[in-house]
């Protein structure tokens, strides 16, 4: 008798206790839900709340422009396949709307969470809501709720990374409020005017911004007000995003004094995991400070 037979013997013997583990298995893993995020910021949130349990799915692919969504055939698919959204709301992924509305599963519309507070220019909301902390903490509560009813086996463990996530937020908040607060009355400029909530929660000044916060292209009006509001006010930085072209920007501005500093508020070089969301923040803050900071000449 080879080895090879007293394996298929052995294996023959185990089978049903093979069978039980394989159910097991598959029961196991339908009770953990499937989040899907329509960006990353918000993935990156839900990476902290499902910690240990699930890594959420991203429906933005790497290089898209959120505020230009056009849905394609495979991030249909995903959030046909998913078994929780969440996502910003009409105010950013409006070409998402009519898909997640036919959704038979729970959905979390950020912009609609108890708790979350936008940001309003005239009439148009900002949609860059993940970049105040505190909304932050809305929408993981939201996603904590929904979670700990579609998934009770794990709700405890949810529940212990939503403590964790809030401490680690507390703990930022006064990091980057430290950070930040001698330049509190530095006046700054950015491309694309996303860093509202961020100005608002840790008091600085409001941007001076190129493009509005639904990112349309601007027009020749804009960039003479811009240019204008730089010369005026002395402002030394311009804070980018990765993607926007520097050279192209330091040429329309003459932005020969300027600080131009990247910022990457979509976190595009991150990858899920628990402290994920806080390094987000983290990295803003840090650009921020290195943009308006280093510029005492
Ligand atoms: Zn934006």
């Amino acid at each position: 008798m080879n080895s090879r037979t007293i394996y298929a013997i052995s294996l023959q013997r185990s089978m049903p206790l093979l069978v039980l583990w394989l159910l097991w298995t598959v029961a196991a893993e339908a009770a953990t839900p499937n989040v899907v995020a329509s960006i990353r910021p918000l993935q990156l949130l839900a990476a902290a709340i499902t910690d240990g349990v699930s890594t959420p799915q991203l429906v933005m692919e790497p290089g898209q422009d959120p505020h230009h969504l056009s849905l394609r055939p495979s991030e249909r698919q995903q959030l046909q396949q998913a078994d929780i959204v969440l996502w910003v709301g009409p105010i950013l992924e409006q070409p998402l709307e009519k898909v997640i509305a036919g959704l038979q599963i729970p959905v979390i519309t950020a912009q609609l969470a108890s708790g979350v507070t936008l940001l309003h220019s005239g009439t148009v909301a900002d949609p860059h809501l993940w970049l105040d902390t505190r909304n932050a903490r809305s929408i993981a509560t939201a996603l904590l709720q929904v979670l700990q009813k579609r998934d009770s086996e794990h709700a405890l463990r949810y529940q212990a990374n939503m403590t964790r996530f809030v401490a680690q937020l507390d703990a930022l908040d006064t990091e980057i409020d430290l950070m930040l607060q001698p330049l509190q009355s530095q006046p700054w400029a950015v491309n694309h005017q996303a860093f509202g909530y961020f100005a608002a929660q840790h008091k600085l000044q409001q941007a001076f911004a190129l493009t509005d916060s639904t990112n349309s292209t601007p027009g020749l009006q804009r960039l003479q007000t811009l240019r204008q509001q730089i010369a005026a006010r002395h402002v030394k930085c311009l804070l980018t995003e990765p993607g926007e072209n520097h050279q192209q920007l330091d040429t329309m501005i003459d932005g020969k004094k300027l600080n131009i500093v990247t910022a990457d508020v979509l976190g595009t070089t991150l990858m899920p995991a628990a402290d994920a969301y806080v390094q987000l923040l983290r990295q803003v803050a840090m650009a921020v400070k290195h943009c308006m900071g280093d510029n005492n000449d």
